[in-house]
Parts: C-alpha cells; structure tokens; sequence
C-alpha cells in the first residue's frame, strides 16, 4: 500500500455470559404507583431494541414498553461490510421487529418520532400521535453534519452514497462497485472523529479491494482522510500488503486528506485544490447524534448527548436516556457492540427506577472485529466501568500483525458467533 500520510473468541455463550452481568432481573418487581409506567424507547437498533426487549423481558409486564422506529426492517451496518465483500446476501443482514411484539408484548410503532416535549413527557409522531412517557430512552443513531464535506448533501448520495446508514444505500454503494469500469478508480472520503464504528471505513476498504480483486484487478482504491492516524492502521495496512498489494492509496492531511471537496456532476474529487476524476465515490460525512436528540434539547455543543455513566440518563434531562452512537460518554467507540452493552445498563437502571427491583454497578463491554480477507479477521476491544465523570476504560487487547492462519480465522469464526448472538439480544 502507498501511504501519503508522514505524521503518522468470544464464542456466543461467552457474549451473552460477559454482558448479562448488567442484565439480571428481579423475580417479583413491584410496581410503584397504579398504572404501569410507561417507556418509550425511539429507535430500534442496536441500542433501542436492546433497550426495549430487556426493559419488556426483566420487568416481567409490569413496564409498558413503545418502540418507535420507522423502519419495517432494520438492516445492520454491522456486517455490512461483509455484504460488499460478497461474504454475505443483504438478507442476512435484515432484522424485523415481529418478535419483539410476540414474545415481550413490546408496541412497535412504525413512525418517526418528531417533537419531544419534556415538561409534559410526550413524543410527537410524523404521522400525528403523541405518546406518553414515565421514562424516554433515545438511540437513534447518527445524522450527517450538513457541508462538512464541501459539495456533497443528501441530494448526491445516489451519485456518491455514503452507505453509512445501512440499507439501499448499502445495495447501492455496492451495484457502484460491481459496474465500475476495468482499472477504474474507487475512492472514499472518510469522516473526522468521532464517527459511528471506528474501523468500519477501512474494514470497507477491505472488502471492496477483495471485491475488485476478483472482478477488476487493475482497480484503485484511493482514501482521502482527515485524520492523521485510524483505528487498526497497523492490522489494515499490513493486511492491504499482502492481499491487494498496490491497490490501495491513502492520503491523509499532510498531503491534503483534511481539505478536500467533491463535484459529483463530474465524479471529480478536489484534494487541496488538484481534481481527480473517479468512477465511484463513497462520501462519508462528519457525524453527529441523531436528530431528534437535538430537537428533544439533550445535544451539547458538540452535537452528541452527554449522558450519566452509571445510568445512560441524559445530563440535560433524568427522564431521558441515550444510548449508542448518539451518547457523548466517555472512552467507548461507537459500535453496534457498545450500544447493546449501553442498553443493559440502561434497562436494568430504568427497571430500577421504575419497578423499585435491584440494580447492579454498570459494566460495559466492546469489542470490534473486522475482516481484511478470506478468513483473515482481526479484533479491537475493551472492558470499562462507569465513573461520575465517565465510560472509562479498564483494560483492553488487540490483534497482533504476524498472527498464524489459524489463529486469524479463529478470530473471523469469533466474529460470525457474535452477530449471531447480538442480533438475538436485540430482536428474539
Ligand atoms: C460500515 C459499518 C460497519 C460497522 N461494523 C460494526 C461492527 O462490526 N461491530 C459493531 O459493533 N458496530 C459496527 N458498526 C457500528 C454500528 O452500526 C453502530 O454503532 C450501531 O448501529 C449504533 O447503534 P444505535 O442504536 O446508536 O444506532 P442504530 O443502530 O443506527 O439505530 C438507530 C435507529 O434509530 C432510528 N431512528 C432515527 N431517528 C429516529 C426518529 N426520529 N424516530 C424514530 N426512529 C428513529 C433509525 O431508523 C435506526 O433504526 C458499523 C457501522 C458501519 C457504518
């Protein structure tokens, strides 16, 4: 790989063993006051359906859980990137909501939550509903911070998709690379932190270069950056080494990664101030936390919501909890694996608070896994504990460059183990 940039097993028993720590419930919860209180939870990924599903499981009926997600099916960014690769179909990577409704009694509303108003403890729907609330937890995610990527807007994803909200972006990031003409140039303008899934942008490098390799192998791939350093680098770049040698470029901001612009009429991209003409361009904005988090006023200056430790309950508002990539809260990455551990945390705490039942100290866990080739999967993670101030980190690992065969298609089989198992937690 050329670099431009000078500055720089969990099995699915372990998984669901080391996080049901923050799970446990109480046989007998007594319910405080007449009626069942009620949670709604607004968004149903990683972070919500995991929230709902425990909330509904552990308090046995006697919480009145709403989920509210537009979507019918939810498509995981998580594993998206094997779907690139051609590891997996876009099926296997599609959940829906029907067991949620079946086996927990959760009310799954298929809107869009628009308005929150927190004095009187309600969520304005699109479609004209409001629903009442003891308790609000938000997960929905990360929007786009509009011209953070000069050129680009929402209106030119289908010319430069960023395929970083999972979905027909996805499809179509993909058909983009299938058609991509013989030595074309793919590029990707990657997103400053702190962004949703730290390695997700190079393990999609990846798997598009394992793409390509069979289909185009005089293909490029160029990465124009703003960060200086990323996460894994040193497992990516020795990875890109040794299955796409020479396909792969990077430039970071000592080389102008940091200013950059895209014309997407011409699929030119303007890198301090030189136009490069590309076949496909996947545009990944700067992120913030999910809109409605702003609108229900629980956003600081920086975009994201910053939120207690110990309960996930929102610093603004202790009716309100965020979770997931949306939460400001301290050392965890934004991944789809910190947000179901933020969820158990969160359900155990709103249980507590509104069945009386016992709660437990907040532990969190995280790990993030990526594929650079055929069998060749490496691995990030950590363990943290919650502080008054923050998530902090107690201990974490990392995969080693120079790992046998063995031991890296170990660590992929981990990884297909774990999504198994997430996608239960979150939907069974
Ligand atoms: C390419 C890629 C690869 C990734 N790989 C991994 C990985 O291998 N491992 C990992 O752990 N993580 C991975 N991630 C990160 C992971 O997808 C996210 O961190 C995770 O999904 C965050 O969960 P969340 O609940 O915060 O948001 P999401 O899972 O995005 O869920 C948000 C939900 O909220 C809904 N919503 C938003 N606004 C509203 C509203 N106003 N009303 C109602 N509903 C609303 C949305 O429809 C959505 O369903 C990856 C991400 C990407 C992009």
């Amino acid at each position: 790989m050329k670099q431009r940039n000078d500055k720089d097993g969990l099995s699915r028993r372990r998984f669901l063993a080391a996080t049901a720590a923050t799970s446990t419930a109480l046989a007998a919860p007594a319910v405080l006051g007449q009626a069942r209180p009620r949670v709604v939870v607004v968004g149903g990924g990683a972070g919500g359906a995991t929230a709902a599903r425990y909330i509904a499981r552990d308090s046995k009926g006697a919480v009145d859980v709403t989920l509210v997600d537009p979507s019918r099916a939810y498509y995981s960014c998580f594993f998206s990137n094997l779907y690139l690769g051609g590891f997996l179909d876009f099926a296997s990577i599609g959940h829906t909501y029907g067991a949620l409704a079946a086996n927990h009694g959760i009310n799954v509303v298929h809107d869009w939550a628009v308005s929150v108003d927190r004095d009187k403890r309600a969520v304005g729907l699109a479609g004209g509903g409001s629903l009442g609330y003891d308790r609000l937890v938000l997960s929905p995610g990360i929007d786009f911070r509009p011209g953070s990527v000069p050129g680009w807007s929402l209106a030119q994803q289908n010319r430069m998709p960023h395929a970083y909200k999972a979905g027909s972006q996805t499809q179509l990031l993909k058909a983009q690379v299938a058609a991509m003409r013989q030595g074309g140039v793919y590029c990707m303008v990657a997103p400053p932190n702190p962004f949703r899934c730290p390695p997700g942008p190079y393990e999609r490098i990846s798997m598009v270069a394992h793409a390509l390799k069979q289909s185009n192998p005089t293909a490029k791939i160029l990465i124009v950056d703003p960060k200086a350093k990323f996460s894994k680098q040193g497992l990516f770049e020795d990875g890109w080494q040794r299955h796409y040698p020479g396909m792969i470029e990077r430039v970071g901001p000592d080389f102008g990664g940091d200013k950059v612009e895209v014309r997407p009429a011409s699929m030119e991209v303007v890198v301090d101030g030189e136009a490069t003409k590309v076949d496909v361009c996947n545009v990944i904005p700067a992120q913030q936390a999910g809109r409605i988090a702003g609108i229900a006023g629980v956003t600081d200056k920086s975009g994201w919501a910053p939120v207690v430790p110990h309960t996930m309950q929102s610093r603004a508002d202790g009716n309100i909890h965020v979770l997931g990539d949306a939460s400001l809260q301290g050392d965890m990455p934004k991944s789809g694996f910190s947000a179901n551990s933020q969820a158990k945390v969160c359900a155990m705490a709103v249980r507590g608070a509104l069945t009386g039942s016992k709660t437990f100290p907040a532990r969190f866990s995280n790990t993030c896994w990526s594929l650079i080739g055929t069998d060749d999967g490496v691995k990030v993670g950590a363990s943290y504990k919650a502080t008054d101030a923050k998530i902090a980190k107690t201990s974490g690992f990392i995969s080693k460059t120079g790992e046998d065969a063995e031991l890296r298609k170990a660590t992929y089989k981990e990884s297909i183990g774990w999504y198994a198992a997430i996608s239960d937690d979150m939907f069974s």
